[in-house]
């Protein structure tokens, strides 16, 4: 992380230099992205329509930071200027000092529609808007504004402190200038971002964790090897930190039948369709890691 944004990787000239970052939605996500920004040294307000849900997602912070310095992984002034460049709020209007917002809220069309129009309506003319979601492409998004060029997915993963992808998904009316500012952005963030030219459903890591999944589920289902043991061969063959099941488990799978119902429903392809297993443990209440139970059963 550094300790100020560095413009000097920023792209040059006709694009205002980043100062101020809004965050929309404090849950799982916009409070470790706000976290991110602030740690990067932007000026950054983490925006949400509960209080509660914002001192929450403060507290949640506090915590973090206190175990890294506690560890002696985040010097601690750099952890209270982070905190001190950090602001919460629920009104929405902190929008008009923002260069760049990203919207983290609860994945529904008409609550992100929502946002970005009045985002449209608050931001300055400048300001990019993007989107975190996982599922929506920024197309979707980007009509509800007039200024559908400034619009693009910026899709962080969880946990956003830690991860390093940042895939950037350009929709058919996003300017170069948008991707290029976007990009430098992420990468100041401390990220390593990736382009993907055109939306897909699932851009790149959920496709390629997707086809994973089909398989590792059609083998179990098969009787041909133990969720256990799919698993262990993840790990101890192909060196994944951890086995589709595991990860299944600690993403929810709950998300993980939304996400396919989602894609499904966008492409139509039978290769698509939701998983029954997963559906079936999903209606048992065994959501994975969260739940106690998933494919594995965590009171173990
Ligand atoms: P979450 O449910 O933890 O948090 C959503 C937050 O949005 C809540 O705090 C809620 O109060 C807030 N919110 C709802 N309506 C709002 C509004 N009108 N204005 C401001 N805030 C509002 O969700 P999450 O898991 O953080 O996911 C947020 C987004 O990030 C989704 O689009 C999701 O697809 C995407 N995403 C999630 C993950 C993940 O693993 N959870 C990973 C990558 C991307």
């Amino acid at each position: 992380m550094t300790s100020s944004p560095s413009t000097a990787s920023l792209p040059a000239a006709d694009v205002p230099p980043i100062t101020c970052i809004l965050v929309v939605g404090a849950g799982t996500m916009g409070r470790q992205i706000a976290m991110t920004a602030a740690l990067a040294g932007y000026r950054t307000i983490l925006q949400d329509i509960s209080a509660d849900g914002l001192k929450h997602a403060e507290a949640d912070l506090r915590t973090w930071s206190e175990g890294r310095t506690g560890k002696g992984k985040l010097p601690e002034a750099e952890a209270a200027a982070a905190h001190g460049r950090l602001s919460y709020t629920t009104d929405l209007s902190t929008a008009e000092t923002a260069d760049v917002i990203i919207e983290a809220a609860t994945e529904r069309l008409d609550v992100k529609q929502e946002i970005f129009r009045s985002l449209d309506r608050i931001a300055p003319p400048h300001a990019i808007l993007a989107s975190n979601s996982s599922t929506l492409g920024s197309s979707k998004v980007a009509e509800v504004t007039g200024r559908p060029s400034q619009v693009c997915n910026m899709h962080f993963f969880n946990p956003a402190l830690v991860m390093k992808c940042v895939e950037v998904v350009r929709h058919e009316q996003t300017s170069s200038k948008t991707v290029d500012t976007v990009m430098a952005l992420a990468r100041s963030l401390g990220k390593e971002p990736v382009l993907i030219n055109q939306e897909i459903p699932g851009f790149i890591a959920n496709r390629l964790m997707g086809a994973l999944q089909r398989e590792a589920l059609a083998l179990a289902a098969a009787g041909i090897a133990t969720h256990r043991d799919i698993d262990t061969t993840a790990r101890t063959a192909l060196g994944h930190p951890m086995g589709p099941f595991e990860l299944m488990d600690m993403v929810g799978l709950d998300v993980i039948d939304f996400i396919a119902q989602a894609t499904f429903a966008e492409t139509g392809d039978p290769a698509d369709m939701p998983d029954p297993t997963v559906a079936s443990l999903v209606a048992l209440g065994r959501t994975g890691r969260k739940s106690g139970a998933g494919f594995y059963d965590y009171a173990e």
